[in-house]
């Protein structure tokens, strides 16, 4: 038969208790053992779920209180000295390790935090040192969780991160010079043990994540795969039988690997919601006993599965295969799923049925290898209203708007370019908006203080009524005004109070877009978001920030500098449709954006910015056809929500990091006015691609780090500005902290700015 698995499920429980109790925990309100206890129950809760849904192969050790790739930097004791020398209880030296400890005489920092693949996910660094060593922890969390499982009567498929991703995930430690991957051999003799306590412990299989196989990898990583898998199959009886589990992309340019490596293991598992063309190439590098799991309903999204698809495809690996060698599975773990869609009370009844969530998406993998088993007879009434419910959606109005269509088929080429060639806006642009050398501004953002949240929540409740909203923004418009007259900067910006979340407050506006209130997905640690859901074409009914730009600019005596976000992070931020390309979801946003810019405009808004820090996140796992691809919508739709107007007009762009080298072109293309970027923490170094592109536009690298409160004195801040300058023509140089002060408090923020406007007087003088 069929079997159904998912591989991993959302750890934060129904109503995101996981982050209640690890905040009560760190707040001193909630004792370890009642959080460990929370722990227990919301495991147990998960895999009953998963029970009672049908699902045949439920995971266990997919939990993590923090991170799961934290979790096995504790099983492996890769624990950097400084955390391991306080002898803290194993819960406190985990949590020091992911989010820092400053307690009782320690002080010491977290481990580095980044991106999982391109997810919203973020995963603790393994920090390796040069003489690392690996030992397994005592009771380790995985058998302990599969014996927990077991007690409750769930044998369960244990998930651990694999040896090579492990490694090639991680890093040297600060000062130190190891190469992870190399130091495989002492890894290796670990997972032999951890598997074989498994076996002991009942498992028969287990699920092994080796998800780097969808990169382009380096060769020394490519060849650890061998002498790895090599080792594990080697256990035999000793171990639980293997599944090789991958997702977020396809693994055809790895094939070679499977061949190399995965041999003797029982399963492969791939993602074919992302990469559904790779599967006939994945079978013929099967061996002739070789199980597949398909991972035919999306870890990532929020949407319905269309059985008939997913039935189709699980279909033709099953004709090559027969059913005993395929599994249904979820593409990947869903722990980028909301929990449960039972939450969601205000959505529309006619969009509810289009979603499926966590607990949906169990049911889902459940109903579909049934399907396939026993034959469409078997769930007839499950597939008869998923059909319905796919035809409700591809023929509903919400999804379909026919205005947008025509709009985006008289979309031109023309329209994606300025009306000139930089040298000659910019000599419109100085004759307008009369800036000096060194012009000084910030990212949008003023502190948003805890006056302003209050203010929101009552008018969100209804406590306070609209009008006094408003009145209540201008004021704090006005006094950022104030500020800035004192500050003395070049080009001022009206704060942003009004805005809860740069994404959702645009999509609040725009037409096309539905929220939930329960559907929250972690980022990292207890940290989650509630991404917008965009359900249909996207227009703009009407001006979305005109009136507090064109506010602002009525009392101020400076250029006011309108602020948008980009239709990339617009979409990147929000769980896209999945009905119709990105692409053709990045075109509509760019022109309801257009349609803003143009107004603003109007409104006599002479600069605008508009916010991308999402575009690199949003770039193809591999380099390639893919990634270029992708390059070009999303600077043509950055290029159609800007170009709409005259040369005098300065726009502006805006992005958190200064890693532009593998995207350079992209970057240099999208012909931003001006271009602000995170820097304060990056090497000015990384700025040298500006030269060497001979990049003509004007850059404003962050002076100082918004996340900190710390003030950077004017000295260090004309260092900043003497290193960048060995990279960027004064002419081309802006003067900006980092990114917005939305987290930050007034106190420090005047300091700071304060600093930064003298630095850029003296640099004004000096050239
Ligand atoms: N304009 C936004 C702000 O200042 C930019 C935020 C961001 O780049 N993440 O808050
Ligand atoms: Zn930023």
């Amino acid at each position: 038969m069929v079997q159904s698995s998912i591989l991993g499920f959302p750890r934060m429980g129904r109503l995101r208790d996981l982050k209640k109790a690890n905040e009560a925990y760190w707040g001193g309100k909630l004792s370890r053992d009642d959080l460990l206890a929370e722990g227990k129950r919301l495991r147990l809760e998960h895999w009953k779920i998963q029970k009672d849904a049908g699902v045949d192969i439920i995971p266990s050790n997919d939990f993590a209180y923090y991170d799961h790739v934290l979790d096995h930097i504790q099983m492996f004791n890769a624990i950097p000295e400084r955390y391991s020398k306080h002898k803290l209880e194993p819960i406190d030296e985990y949590f020091a390790m992911g989010r820092g400890h400053q307690k009782d005489g320690i002080d010491v920092p977290s481990l580095e935090m980044v991106k999982w693949f391109d997810s919203n996910y973020h995963y603790v660094k393994p920090t390796l040192q040069d003489n690392q060593t690996f030992t397994l922890s005592s009771d380790p969390k995985p058998v302990r969780e599969f014996k927990e499982a077991k007690e409750a009567g769930i044998t369960s498929r244990p998930v651990i991160l694999g040896p090579v991703s492990f490694l090639a995930l991680g890093k040297a430690d600060r000062g130190q010079k190891v190469e992870p991957i190399t130091l495989l051999e002492k890894l290796l003799p670990v997972y032999e043990q951890l598997l074989q306590e498994l076996k002991k412990a009942g498992a028969d299989t287990v699920q092994i994540d080796e998800p780097v196989l969808v990169f382009d990898l380096p060769s020394k990583i490519r060849e650890a795969f061998k002498p790895a898998y090599q080792k594990l199959s080697a256990l035999g009886d000793k171990a639980p039988r293997i599944v090789v589990a991958t997702y977020f992309g396809d693994i055809v340019h790895n094939l070679d690997i499977v061949d190399a490596a995965f041999k003797d293991v029982y399963a492969l598992h791939v993602d074919l919601v992302r990469n559904p063309e790779q599967l006939d190439e994945v079978i013929q590098h099967l061996g002739p006993k070789q199980t597949l799991s398909c991972g035919v309903v999306d870890g990532r999204n929020i949407w319905k599965t269309n059985f008939k698809k997913a039935i189709e495809v699980v279909e033709s690996a099953v004709q090559k295969l027969g059913k005993d060698r395929v599994i249904v599975a979820s593409s990947s773990s869903l722990l980028h799923t909301p929990h449960t869609l039972d939450s969601e009370k205000k959505l529309p009844e006619e969009v509810k049925d289009w979603f499926s969530f966590a607990t949906q998406k169990a049911s889902e993998v459940a109903v579909i290898a049934k399907a396939v088993t026993e034959g469409p007879a078997s769930v007839r009434e499950q597939l008869e209203a998923n059909s319905k419910s796919m035809q409700s959606r591809a023929s509903s109005k919400r999804t379909n708007d026919p205005e947008v269509k025509k709009r985006q088929e008289q979309v031109t080429k023309e329209m994606h370019d300025r009306q000139s060639e930089f040298p000659t806006r910019y000599s419109e642009q100085k004759k307008h908006l009369k800036l000096p050398m060194f012009p000084t501004t910030t990212i949008g953002s003023f502190p948003q203080t805890q006056e302003i949240r209050v203010q929101r929540n009552k008018f969100t409740k209804g406590d306070i009524t609209a009008e006094e909203y408003e009145k209540f923004i201008e004021k704090e418009i006005q006094d950022v005004i104030k500020v800035q007259d004192e500050l003395n900067l070049d080009v001022y910006v009206h704060g942003e109070p009004e805005r809860n979340d740069m994404v959702q407050y645009f999509g609040e506006r725009l037409q096309g877009y539905e929220f939930t209130t329960h559907a929250w997905v972690q980022s990292y640690g207890s940290r989650c978001v509630r991404p917008p859901i965009i359900v249909g074409d996207i227009s703009r009914p009407a001006p979305m920030t005109v009136k507090e730009s064109k506010y602002a600019a009525s009392i101020s005596k400076k250029p006011m500098k309108g602020m948008l976000t980009g239709p990339i992070t617009c979409l990147r931020w929000s769980f896209p449709r999945d009905d119709v390309h990105q692409s053709v979801q990045a075109q509509q946003l760019a022109l309801a954006l257009r349609d803003e810019v143009v107004d603003l405009e109007a409104a006599g808004i002479y600069v605008i910015q508009v916010d991308e820090p999402a575009l690199r996140e949003g770039l193809p796992l591999r380099s390639g056809k893919e990634r270029e691809d992708y390059l070009s919508w999303a600077v043509d739709s950055f290029k159609l929500s800007t170009a709409g107007v005259k040369d005098s007009t300065q726009i502006h762009s805006h992005f958190c990091y200064s890693e532009f080298q593998d995207f350079f072109h992209a970057i240099a293309a999208l012909d931003a006015d001006v271009l602000s970027i995170e820097n304060s923490k990056s090497d000015a170094k990384l700025l040298k691609v500006f030269i060497d592109e001979a990049y003509p536009r004007h850059i404003g690298p962050g002076v100082y780090d918004i996340h900190s409160p710390r003030v950077p004195s004017e000295q260090e801040i004309k260092d900043r500005l003497d290193e960048m300058l060995q990279y960027l023509k004064p002419d081309q140089l802006w003067v900006n902290p980092d990114c917005g002060l939305k987290t930050r408090q007034w106190k420090e923020t005047k300091e700071a700015l304060t600093n930064m406007v003298n630095a850029a007087l003296a640099f004004r003088e000096k050239y």
